[in-house]
């Protein structure tokens, strides 16, 4: 039984930058994923954001480089491939942390970055890379980047990297990779076919960590919602809610137009507010994500498109402006509170069309969300009661003759 990072065969530097990180204990995902990693296995591993995953991959790649030192000067050794520019960033300042007290070479190619700024670095040795798959393949094809000395292959959110359509180049960034030694692959569900197929191509006799951390980590998260009325009332309760409940907040909308709207309203009430939208150019996109980070606004818009990705430790709050269209991306959004093992809160705004949505999301969660009110702020609705739809479509004239949604006026 692994406790402590002591109890995994790690290099004292590595102990050392943990210790400085305040990672005191390693999490699920860490114990059980770092010495199958270390034994030399390919690794298949369920792992939501929020549960220390990069930790759990980086620390045995950093041991192995450091176990087996490079006898001269090269090419990358160990190449980590994320799905988004944000994640790949994130990615590489925890390696960097955690290798401070080593000298391995960590560097990360992404898009948005001028070619120029990539070239020295890319003539230079590395020891590690992250990579977004689309940049890096073109630095392939034009011969610029050498994965042939690549030994571990990572991928890093493997699900999202196939939701964006990265399935094809990462598979062809495998074949670059085709001499490696061990391939970890990283993914918030391993469910689905995608993820199956996908994996049993990259990976050779894998070890599948299976953590459960997603109930764990929710059951650490306090969840209810507020009834809404209609718009005007919806917006006066997250007024409500920003202004006097939360400390750190992401908010999310279903579109960058309401998003727009909303942030309006927000500006109007004197709630300043950061904002990230689908195709914002990218330095506005981290000058939204640093504010935020470092607290000079404490409240972040956002549509899940724009939120992939990104993390941002200690948000004490995730408020569901509005309901996602599936009930995974609603334990997606809200997994990015109550990060490895802090506490918080997950608040949603329903109007009466959302109850359907919500009482799926219960179901999904199997896990009960309690309505709360704020007074002064009740809804004049009755709770709406939706029935379920008898399967045959042939009689619509049901035989109680009661409409399922019945609500005053
Ligand atoms: P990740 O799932 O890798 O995105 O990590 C989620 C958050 O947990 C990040 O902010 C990490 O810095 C933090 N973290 C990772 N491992 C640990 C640990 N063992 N102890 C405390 N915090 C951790």
């Amino acid at each position: 039984m692994i406790r402590d990072f002591a109890d995994l065969d790690l290099d004292p530097v590595l102990l050392q930058s943990l210790e400085e990180m305040g990672f005191s204990k390693p999490t699920q995902i860490q114990a059980s994923a770092i010495p199958v990693a270390l034994d030399g296995n390919d690794v298949l591993a369920s792992a939501p954001t929020g549960t220390g995953k990069t930790a759990a991959f980086a620390l045995p790649a950093i041991q192995y480089l450091l176990d087996f030192p490079r006898k001269k000067p090269g090419p990358a050794r160990i190449l980590i491939l994320t799905p988004t520019r944000e994640l790949a960033m994130q990615v590489t300042e925890q390696v960097k942390s955690l290798a401070k007290y080593t000298r391995l070479q960590i560097f990360s190619i992404t898009g948005g970055v001028q070619y120029q700024e990539h070239a020295d670095l890319l003539a230079a040795t590395q020891d590690i890379v992250v990579a977004t798959p689309g940049r890096l393949m073109e630095y392939i094809e034009s011969e610029t980047f050498d994965c042939r000395a690549i030994e571990w292959l990572i991928l890093d959110e493997a699900d999202r990297m196939l939701d964006m359509g990265f399935g094809p180049v990462v598979e062809r960034l495998s074949a670059e990779c085709r001499w490696r030694k061990q391939s970890l692959l990283f993914s918030a569900t391993l469910e689905g076919h995608g993820v199956e197929n996908f994996s049993a191509r990259l990976l050779k006799d894998p070890q599948i960590v299976q953590s459960d951390p997603s109930r764990r980590e929710r059951k650490k998260i306090t969840q209810w919602y507020y009834r809404a009325d209609d718009l005007p009332h919806k917006v006066e309760l997250l007024k409500h809610i920003l202004a006097e409940q939360s400390q750190k907040a992401i908010v999310f909308i279903k579109t960058r137009e309401r998003l727009a709207e909303l942030r309006g309203m927000l500006e109007k009430a004197s709630i300043e507010c950061a904002w990230l939208q689908g195709e914002m150019p990218q330095d506005r996109r981290n000058n939204a994500i640093t504010r935020f980070r470092d607290g000079s606004v404490n409240v972040l818009l956002a549509t899940d498109v724009a939120a992939r990705g990104i993390d941002i430790p200690d948000i004490s709050h995730v408020i569901n402006y509005d309901l996602p269209r599936s009930a995974d991306v609603f334990v997606h959004r809200i997994g990015r509170t109550a990060r490895a093992g802090k506490k918080g809160t997950a608040i949603s705004l329903v109007e009466a069309h959302d109850q359907p949505m919500m009482d799926r999301i219960c179901r999904y969660q199997k896990e009960e969300i309690k309505e709360r009110f704020v007074d002064g702020l009740r809804p004049q609705h009755k709770k709406p009661v939706f029935k379920k739809k008898k399967k045959t479509k042939a009689s619509p004239a049901k035989k109680t003759g009661k409409k399922s949604t019945k609500r005053k006026k």
